[in-house]
């Protein structure tokens, strides 16, 4: 389970009281911007157990930028969450838009690309308030091993995260990791 964008000043922390209340870590792949925003919220999802990665400075298509923007989203970000990423540093380039040269740059400053293969589009006007949660689950369909992706950022996925994990769980026998390594 992984959910970008955040930290956002509400919903984090109700996503983060359901994660705690089923006893499941997962990956957050944060924004910059809101990381200065929000540094308490940042640390809050560390402290329960959850894993950090960086998701950029504000956001940018990464593949529309030159190498030095690139770098700068990367690191602007890196030192405010320096403390949380591990050693295996986790980047997931927003929109999963990747090309040669984000690939390059990021390899350089020691990230390993991360992306999903179950995309609820909870942030979907259409997928609201709990479409996302059979729009995920459909992508489950005969997947030993699935990276969900979901957004911290938005009531809608606070809301119905607890039914989604549920869910999830009566698809059968489930493990929920954080990404291995850091
Ligand atoms: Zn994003």
């Amino acid at each position: 389970m992984t959910f970008d964008d955040g930290p956002h000043p509400k919903h984090t922390d109700r996503v983060l009281k359901t994660l705690s209340d089923r006893q499941i870590n997962a990956t957050f792949f944060i924004i910059g911007e809101n990381a200065l925003a929000f540094p308490e919220i940042v640390y809050r999802i560390a402290a329960a157990g959850h894993r950090i990665g960086n998701h950029s400075y504000s956001h940018h298509d990464l593949t529309k930028l030159s190498a030095k923007e690139i770098e700068s989203q990367i690191m602007k970000t890196e030192k405010l969450i320096a403390l949380y990423l591990g050693k295996e540093k986790l980047l997931r380039p927003p929109y999963g838009a990747h090309n040669s040269l984000v690939e390059k740059v990021s390899k350089e400053l020691g990230y390993q690309l991360y992306f999903w293969n179950v995309d609820t589009l909870d942030w979907k006007e259409s997928h609201r308030p709990d479409g996302w949660v059979s729009h995920g689950l459909a992508q489950f369909n005969g997947r030993d091993n699935t990276i969900v992706l979901n957004h911290d950022i938005h009531e809608s996925t606070a809301d119905h995260l607890d039914l989604f994990i549920s869910e999830i769980l009566a698809l059968g026998p489930t493990r929920f990791e954080i990404v291995a390594g850091g």
